[in-house]
């Protein structure tokens, strides 16, 4: 059996940024992944550059049932502290967009530096081991692991959501979380593309690999980001925000044009180019297969003199006001996130404690608060595992 401090189950973004700052402060650290390799959602996250944190963060690019909850971690543990971490690692950086900070190279160089300065501060990492059981007797968690029994006076539970299950991701912390009689607010799929069973799947099928910049609106929430068609529906930045406060059968409005009133610009072609066919005057507001296919599927068709109000008001409403209605989304097969997880009322914000359950701490993805696309989840990440990492 052996005997530790603070044992962490998964290295990734939060695991590793705990036990940094746990051994740090001098507790004896072991970082456990069944995973061959560690932090591999990092190494596939940004298209392979890490979109490693946003300089606009704030709780209001949060989801959660208590908004407030991830406030305190944040402030403690900053966008800023971050990125001075990577600084002092000469790792080169750059703002995409929106205050997105990417790595220049590859995102290997942030696993690298999380890796170094685990080394350095003292910790452990062990690999290739899953964990069978989990008891707390007299003050200690004892698991039973693939590589023996570990005691722990305290024990992290850092082993993320079940997006890209054949990464290995898994609900484990969920399952972890029941144990101890924790609630959990039900996962779901989040930053997924959406797909459609009605007429618009053949739609977007034919227009796939075509992306526009497009205001999306669910209810009072709207993103406006690029959007992309693809074979199975719709994806691009502003369909995978949306994707994580959509409700199932309630329809998105999308602005496929929100610098222009379409409206406005088909009337001033009716009466600059009255011959005009409908669907060519729809190019100067949609990109021309766009305008083509929707020309198609919905019957745009004829001279400009010969439309009416009503019917140029129809075709601009596809453009300013194209109401669509999801069949569902692409799942966890697809998702960067997984929204819900244990329930902030169980933990403390300052410390990601269990309240009922002394020693035992959930950081990361697994607890009920999830970022916008945009750097914002790595941040919670690293400000949820720094904060444990300061009171374990
Ligand atoms: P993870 O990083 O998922 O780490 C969990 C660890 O636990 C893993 O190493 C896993 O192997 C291990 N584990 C799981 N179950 C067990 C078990 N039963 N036993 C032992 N170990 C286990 N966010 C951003 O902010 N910027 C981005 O650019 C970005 N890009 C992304 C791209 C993709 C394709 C995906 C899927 C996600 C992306 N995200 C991005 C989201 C981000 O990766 C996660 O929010 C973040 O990794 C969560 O960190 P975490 O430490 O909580 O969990």
């Amino acid at each position: 059996m052996r005997n530790l401090d603070v044992l962490i189950i998964g290295a990734g973004a939060a695991g590793l940024m705990c036990a940094i700052e746990a051994a740090k402060r001098g507790r004896s650290v072991l970082v456990i992944d069944h995973a061959r390799k560690a932090a591999g959602k990092i190494r596939i996250s940004g298209g392979g550059r890490c979109n490693f944190t946003n300089l606009h963060a704030t709780p209001a690019n949060y989801l959660s049932q208590n908004p407030r909850f991830c406030v305190s971690a944040l402030k403690r543990y900053t966008q800023h502290d971050f990125l001075a971490m990577v600084d002092r690692h000469r790792i080169p950086w750059h703002e995409k967009t929106l205050g997105q900070l990417f790595c220049d190279d590859s995102a290997q160089d942030i696993i690298s530096m999380l890796l170094r300065e685990l080394e350095a501060a003292g910790g452990k990492l062990q690999l290739e081991t899953s964990v069978a059981s989990i008891e707390k007797t007299g003050g200690r968690f004892h698991l039973a692991t693939s590589s023996g029994g570990i005691s722990a006076q305290s024990l992290v539970i850092a082993t993320g959501g079940p997006s890209i299950p054949k990464m290995g991701a898994t609900g484990f912390g969920y399952e972890v979380a029941r144990k101890f009689d924790l609630k959990i607010v039900p996962p779901r799929a989040g930053l997924v593309p959406l797909t459609f069973s009605d007429a618009n799947k053949a739609l977007c099928q034919r227009l796939a690999g075509v992306s526009v910049d497009a205001l999306v609106t669910f209810g009072k929430t709207q993103f406006r980001e690029g959007l992309l068609f693809t074979h199975r529906g719709l994806s691009g930045p502003s369909i995978l925000q949306i994707s994580s406060y959509w409700q199932e059968g309630k329809p998105l409005t999308i602005d496929l044009n929100p610098t222009v009133d379409a409206f406005e610009v088909l009337r001033h072609a009716r009466t600059q180019s009255p011959r005009q066919d409908l669907k060519t005057a729809l190019a100067q507001v949609l990109p021309s297969r766009v305008a083509e296919e929707f020309s198609k599927e919905f019957n745009f068709s004829g001279r400009l003199a010969d439309q009416s109000d009503k019917k140029l008001r129809h075709a601009a409403d596809h453009v300013n006001r194209w109401q669509v209605l999801p069949a569902g989304t692409e799942g966890y097969r697809t998702a960067e996130v997984a929204l819900g997880g244990v329930d902030t009322d169980e933990l403390s914000s300052k410390t990601m404690e269990a309240k009922s359950v002394p020693g035992l701490f959930f950081i990361g993805e697994v607890v009920d608060v999830t970022g916008h696309l945009g750097g914002f989840n790595f941040q919670w990440a690293w400000s949820s595992g720094w904060a444990a990492g300061q009171a374990i």
